[in-house]
């Protein structure tokens, strides 16, 4: 079985454009949406959700009225003023670390474990699908990013599917790297502009440091080939293959608009070739 993940380094690039349209060219696979903050392929894939989990993490004070004396000294204790004047505990600035809990005299604070999203696992009309929902100012979202994961390889293994395709995050913090731990390669989506080839340095160091091998794909490129020069030079030196371009056309937002897959939106569409191309590319580098 195959793990890959498709990353861009920065949001707005198309990834997810790419990514669905990939998912119904394929055939035997599990997809992942690893964008835990910002997830939007069910949008476009519109699966069935057919489970349901509650994700929890971090921890959070919670005071027992009846047993507070009102010392004041978890008020004293707390760094991060998490404690108002009349005990009260706001949930946004607690920050977990338990100094409240250890140090109230009376044990009239426990420190509660929160739920902080949701796991789905739906069934798409191209495979199954592991997607979540981290709720709104909640963090650890590189755990529920590996929650996701550990469940699309479940699903996998339990349905014999050959390839594991995964949305991650933009950027190249904690629920990318989580995205990217133990996959075969990475495909990264850029964009021709300044930004997306300085954001697609940045990836390109994150997959080399962790021996991951990587393959670029420029979405909208005839908006400034000079810098798709630049691009597929900086991947010609770091040995990086480079498995596609893809045009801009308005048809591609007026897909999206409608909520439906570009491929068959419109099939005949230089975008929607361009991404059958490079997903004929992607299966051959990837022996799929
Ligand atoms: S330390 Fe404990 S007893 Fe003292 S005010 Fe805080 S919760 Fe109440
Ligand atoms: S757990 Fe830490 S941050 Fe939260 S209220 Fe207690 S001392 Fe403050």
């Amino acid at each position: 079985m195959k793990k890959i993940t498709v990353i861009s380094g920065k949001g707005g690039t198309g990834k997810t454009t790419v990514i669905s349209n990939m998912a119904a060219l394929a055939e035997n696979l599990v997809l992942a949406d690893c964008d835990v903050d910002a997830p939007n392929m069910h949008l476009l894939l519109k699966p069935e959700i057919t489970g349901e989990r509650i994700f929890k993490s971090g921890k959070l004070a919670v005071r027992d009225e009846s047993k507070c004396t009102e010392c004041y000294l978890c008020l004293e204790f707390c760094r991060f003023g998490a404690i108002s004047a009349n005990f009260e505990i706001n949930p946004i600035k607690c920050d977990g670390c338990g100094v409240c809990a250890a140090f109230c005299p009376a044990g009239a604070i426990v420190l509660e474990e929160q739920e902080t999203g949701y796991i789905y696992i739906s069934e798409s009309e191209f495979g199954p699908m592991i997607h979540a929902r981290l709720k709104a100012g909640a963090d650890n979202s590189g755990k529920l990013v590996s929650e996701v994961r550990k469940e699309a390889d479940k699903v996998a293994k339990e349905k014999g599917m050959e390839l594991i395709l995964i949305d991650g995050s933009p950027g190249i913090g904690c629920p990318v790297i989580a995205s990217l731990n133990g996959v075969d390669a990475a495909l990264i989506v850029t964009e021709p502009t300044r930004s997306g080839l300085s954001d697609l340095k940045r990836v390109l160091e994150v997959t080399r440091h962790f021996g991951i091998p990587a393959m670029v794909v420029t979405n909208k490129y005839d908006l400034n080939e000079g810098i798709v020069a630049e691009i597929e030079e900086y991947c010609w030196q770091m040995d990086i293959p480079v498995i596609g371009r893809i045009p801009f056309d308005p048809v591609v937002n007026q897909s999206l608009r409608d909520g439906e897959l570009l491929i068959r939106y419109r099939e005949d569409s230089k975008p929607a070739q361009a991404i059958k191309t490079i997903w004929q590319k992607f299966k051959e580098t990837m022996v799929l």
